[in-house]
């Protein structure tokens, strides 16, 4: 046991804490980062320049504290989502990490549940370790595919406070059905479960794919979250999000910290939605350069899945971790899930796009790692 490690086990730490590793994705220098699934088209002139207009004006008001209901920036962000949303429904933290730790905090805690479907996102399980609410692993059935006869089956059969669906999904990209939404909703009607349908990538959604924030009138229960970090590139900002009833939000308010949301962070997210069109410019191109990512793999024998997001998962490796760590040593930072035989892509520019799948290549047809 290293030395740090003995110093923080003597401190009075939380007994369910002790022993634990801090997580996050390998913070690796590589020239062409394609890991986190960061917008890579970065954000556009026009709309960099009104923040910085916007944070020099915050500047002067530094000295007093921020609009506790940040109500400018809701008003922006309901006008965004449309949907007939007003202020009153939205919420919104330092990224959706934040919104859902603060859901768990408000819905979850000791002696409470909440269910995921993983593959999913790595982070529900440790939002609910950290909240002490009890995380229950439900299935999917072959393919990684959740019909929604199978979620709602589990939903009766767990009663969790909480479930968690992703759409589209994070490891795997594919987005969900509304039907299972529904299902699952109405399965949670006698255990009154709280539904999260995290939409952290639904701007990249094929045409026609519908967002949950249609289900929401009648639906109190139901929390359709959003981030910037993603289509809207503000990955650094720091701005997340989520519409629902009211009174879910006036739950939030009950944990979250006065003040939480900075006013550099107020005034950064609402200049950027005064541009929406801008800011959104570039997700046809990666959208494209996701679609090339797909074809590309299908062109080595490799399995991808369909994606709906601006990131590619597959299969058909005899040994990813020798594929990721080549390909690392070429340059290209990717991502290994933890699923074996898989990893994960983010749709880069044309020219980092060009460089994976080159590498890939190389290194499919040089060390034929693909299994035949
Ligand atoms: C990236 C991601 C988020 C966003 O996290 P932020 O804290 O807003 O940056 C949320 N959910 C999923 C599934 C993600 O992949």
């Amino acid at each position: 046991m290293s030395e740090k490690l003995d110093r923080l086990n003597k401190l009075p730490l939380r007994s369910d804490l002790v022993g634990r590793e801090p997580y996050g994705a390998p913070q690796i220098d590589a020239d062409v980062l394609l890991n986190v699934n960061e917008n890579t088209h970065g954000v556009p002139a026009e709309v960099r320049e009104a923040i910085r207009a916007a944070v020099q004006d915050a500047v002067h008001g530094l000295h007093r504290y921020p609009d506790r209901e940040f109500t400018s920036l809701r008003t922006s962000l309901a006008a965004y989502l449309g949907h007939s949303l007003t202020p009153a429904n939205i919420w919104a933290a330092n990224g959706s990490n934040e919104v859902l730790q603060q859901i768990l905090q408000a819905f979850g805690g000791p002696g409470r549940s909440a269910l995921g479907f993983p593959p999913t996102y790595s982070m529900y399980p440790l939002l609910a370790s950290a909240t002490n609410t009890e995380y229950v692993s439900g299935v999917r059935s072959e393919g990684f595919g959740l019909t929604a006869q199978d979620a709602a089956a589990q939903v009766s059969e767990y009663a969790p406070n909480i479930v968690f669906l992703c759409s589209p999904n994070n490891p795997t990209g594919t987005a969900l059905g509304l039907d299972v939404v529904e299902a699952v909703y109405e399965a949670g009607e006698r255990s009154q479960t709280i539904v999260i349908v995290d939409e952290a990538y639904a701007e990249f959604a094929k045409a026609g794919t519908p967002s949950a924030l249609s289900l929401l009138p009648g639906r109190d229960r139901l929390i359709v979250s959003r981030t910037m970090s993603k289509a809207f590139a503000l990955a650094g900002a720091r701005l997340g999000y989520f519409a629902a009833a009211p009174e879910v939000a006036d739950a939030i308010r009950l944990v979250r910290l006065p003040y939480h949301l900075s006013a550099v962070t107020q005034a950064t997210a609402n200049a950027a939605l005064q541009h929406p069109r801008e800011l959104l410019a570039n997700v046809e191109d990666i959208k494209h350069q996701r679609d090339r990512i797909v074809s590309g793999l299908r062109d080595l024998g490799l399995e991808p899945a369909d994606s709906d997001s601006n990131f590619v998962f597959f299969g058909g490796l005899r040994d990813s971790g020798r594929v990721w760590q080549g390909l690392l040593s070429a340059g290209v930072l990717i991502r290994d899930v933890g699923i074996p035989g898989c990893l994960r892509v983010t749709a880069g520019t044309a020219d980092e796009t060009s460089r994976f799948l080159n590498e890939l290549e190389k290194l499919v047809q040089g060390e034929r790692l693909v299994d035949s």
